[in-house]
């Protein structure tokens, strides 16, 4: 079973939720997939870590058989190629690796040559796989490494697997989300939050997902988040308290539910919740 873990903008407690909720799990794989600002190995301090390098296929030109035709500079909708004084020029940090340009060349002047963006590092953090996808600064899609890290290793499907998504609703979180059975959708208790639950509601409808919100950092009074829920007759997960002693934990790097009986009762709470839920969705839909 794979839940995805997202928010509309980052801070929003995704990665408290998505950590702690493998940890609760016991035997679980939890996938770090915010993959530009990857924190979750932080708190579970992942052991026995094995690295791999992830590359993409970038155009390579031969000065030689290049005309000058200006073919595939036409063809590049990313802006990645330019001819400039009788030289075809790659822009390396902004080309999709899309192949189109090679495929283009009628002079068969450009090849393929790999380019490292980044590396996906797995480890072991008591009974929890942790995979971490680290994209280089400044690479224009973390795309290839979203793919490598969720379905080159997909993990035995009676397992628990917790996706920590990147945050927004673009190309990332799009692929991020694509084959999860769930998504919990986390949101803060302000009008900002109810914008960015807007952004993540809207994407998990598009892909016909079931989902349902876990509402972080409440306290008493008005939660426009929690009306936003109501008004959509979305459901509920849980109520995160506003808590110091949950948000010191968390500001150390501390997994709560390894830490405190009251946070492993909160978090294994929620996830049987999940649990129910996927399991009414299948049952419902067969
Ligand atoms: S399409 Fe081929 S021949 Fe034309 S400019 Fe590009 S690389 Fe050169
Ligand atoms: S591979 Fe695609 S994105 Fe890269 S330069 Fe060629 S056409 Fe542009």
């Amino acid at each position: 079973m794979k839940i995805a873990v997202l928010s509309g903008k980052g801070g929003t407690g995704k990665t408290l939720v998505s950590v702690n909720l493998a940890a609760a799990a016991k035997t679980s794989t939890y996938i770090d997939c915010d993959i530009e600002e990857p924190n979750g190995h932080l708190f579970f301090k992942p052991e026995n870590t094995q690295e791999e390098e992830i590359t993409i296929n970038i155009p390579k030109v031969d000065n030689e058989l290049c005309n000058g035709c200006r073919k595939c500079v036409d063809f590049c909708k990313f802006n990645a190629l330019a001819y400039i004084k009788e030289k075809l020029i790659v822009f390396e940090e902004v080309c999709h690796s899309c192949g189109g340009c090679i495929l283009f060349c009628p002079e068969e002047a450009l090849t393929e040559r790999e380019k490292v963006i980044g590396k996906v590092q797995k480890g072991t953090s008591d009974q929890v796989t942790v995979y971490t996808g680290i994209l280089n600064t400044g690479e224009a899609s973390g795309i290839p490494m979203i793919k490598k890290l969720l379905h080159e290793n997909t993990p035995p499907s009676n397992k628990l697997t917790f996706i920590d998504c990147p945050p927004g609703s673009a190309c990332m979180v799009m692929d991020s989300i694509k084959d999860a059975d769930y998504c919990i959708l986390v949101a803060e208790p302000t009008i900002f939050g109810v914008h960015n639950l807007n952004m993540v509601y809207e994407l998990v409808k598009l892909f016909n997902k079931s989902f349902g919100v876990v509402l972080n950092k409440c306290v008493e009074g008005d939660n426009p988040a929690e009306r936003f829920c109501v008004e959509k007759n979305i459901k509920i997960l849980s109520r995160l308290p506003f808590d110091s002693e949950l948000g010191i934990l968390n500001s150390n790097a501390k997994i709560a539910v390894r830490e405190n009986e009251k946070y492993q009762a909160l978090f294994s709470s929620l996830l049987e919740i999940v649990q129910e839920e996927v399991q009414h969705e299948t049952t419902s839909h067969s």
